[in-house]
């Protein structure tokens, strides 16, 4: 997908002049650019973008016009996508795992910044690494709190490990650093205030000072009309506590937000293929699509249904099934939506806040899954 030719107001202009037939996914550059802005006049200190959560190239080179200069990046494939798209920019290769055919892919790009979380694979690290400048940050975990998602199910190191793997980055040579990731969706700001003191103390345990506390992602974007993201806010925390916890031995601080960047320029059109029997809803887009999260981090209540003229559908709300295209079962919205009464075939769904984990997940299962991508000025209707 690249960049649509033509730049359309908003979605309603698109769907009302194509009448497309596929989900269509609208990208607002503005807001891309705006979220970039607000991060960076908040954070204090480097924020960087996790490619993961959307690797379009249109969204990376919003976000550098933005002003973003460093690049979470987890695979061979999003280093040189970043090497070319922003050859200057800082690249944290914060993949914990990786094959000795990947490390040696980074060290070939020049790349400065690893994390690691066990014994093994800093091993491999201190094998193939140059110290020459380069920064390992050992990732630690937590018992979840406030999260959507259970992240340290899978990396992170205990606080004793960590604080092991600290002492023997630092006495390797490279630059030792801390970080963490608290989860995704994080609503509550507090998440990150229990890492940010233990950080604090695997310092403290390995006798060695940091010189950077990456504090990862997790900032929310907007998925419930209730819950506004907080950005400032949690800005503001992860600034007071870097302060309490560290004193005099403050590290400077890095952050890797991903659907907090690129969840809110973006919102996605599904089609009515059907109302089955006046009870179910069939979509054109599913959870082998774009709408992949849903299931798993909860739904999005941001959603208007347009009729193929382009008017808003204001019936009351009827609770109801949403299916995807495909013939799996699982291919369903979780619960029952509530939907306007007036909702009929060929009308549109149109989901905000769906630029994070929807463009790079969605599958081409059962011979769905073809997304049109377009550029708009404005994702309001
Ligand atoms: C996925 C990921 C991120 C981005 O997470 P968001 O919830 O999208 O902000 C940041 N850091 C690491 C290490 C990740 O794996």
């Amino acid at each position: 997908m690249g960049l649509s030719k033509t730049i359309w107001s908003n979605p309603t202009e698109y769907l009302r002049a194509e009448s497309p037939q596929n989900p269509v996914l609208f990208f607002a550059p503005s807001a891309a650019q705006a979220a970039a802005r607000r991060f960076i006049d908040c954070f204090p200190g480097l924020v960087t973008y996790a490619v993961k959560s959307n690797p379009e190239e249109a969204m990376v080179e919003n976000l550098i016009a933005a002003g973003i200069k460093g690049f979470d990046c987890a695979s061979p494939f999003e280093i040189d996508l970043i090497r070319r798209l922003a050859p200057g920019a800082a690249i944290h290769y914060n993949n914990p795992v990786r094959a000795r055919h990947e490390i040696a892919h980074a060290v070939a790009r020049n790349v400065k910044s690893y994390s690691v979380d066990s014994h093994s694979e800093l091993a491999k690290l201190i094998e193939m690494v140059p110290t020459d400048g380069c920064e390992i940050s050992v990732r630690f975990k937590l018992p979840v709190a406030g999260a959507a998602y259970n992240f340290g199910a899978k990396f992170g190191a205990t606080v004793e490990v960590a604080a092991e793997l600290l002492k023997t980055v630092a006495a390797a040579g490279y630059i030792p650093s801390i970080t963490f990731h608290p989860g995704t969706q994080c609503t509550d700001p507090h998440a990150w205030e229990a890492y940010i003191r233990e950080a604090a103390n695997v310092a403290r345990l390995a006798g060695v000072r940091i010189a950077r506390l990456n504090v990862g992602g997790g900032f929310p974007s907007h998925r419930m009309t209730g819950v506004v993201p907080q950005i400032e806010a949690t800005c503001a925390l992860i600034d007071r506590v870097a302060t309490e916890a560290f004193g005099a031995d403050r590290p400077a601080l890095v952050c890797e937000p991903g659907r907090a960047l690129c969840g809110d320029a973006y919102a996605v059109a599904a089609r009515v293929k059907a109302l089955r029997d006046d009870s179910h809803v069939f979509l054109n887009d599913g959870v082998y699509g774009s709408l992949t999260e849903l299931p798993m981090i909860g739904v999005i209540d941001r959603y208007s249904v347009l009729s193929p003229e382009g008017k808003l559908r204001t019936g009351d709300p009827v609770p109801r099934v949403v299916f995807g295209p495909t013939c799996d079962s699982v291919d369903r919205l979780p619960g029952e939506l509530p939907m306007p009464a007036d909702l009929a075939e060929g009308d549109f769904v149109i989901w905000q806040g769906m630029g994070s984990y929807s463009t790079v997940t969605n599958t081409r299962f059962n011979g769905f899954g073809e997304l049109q991508l377009a550029t708009v000025l404005s994702l309001a209707l």
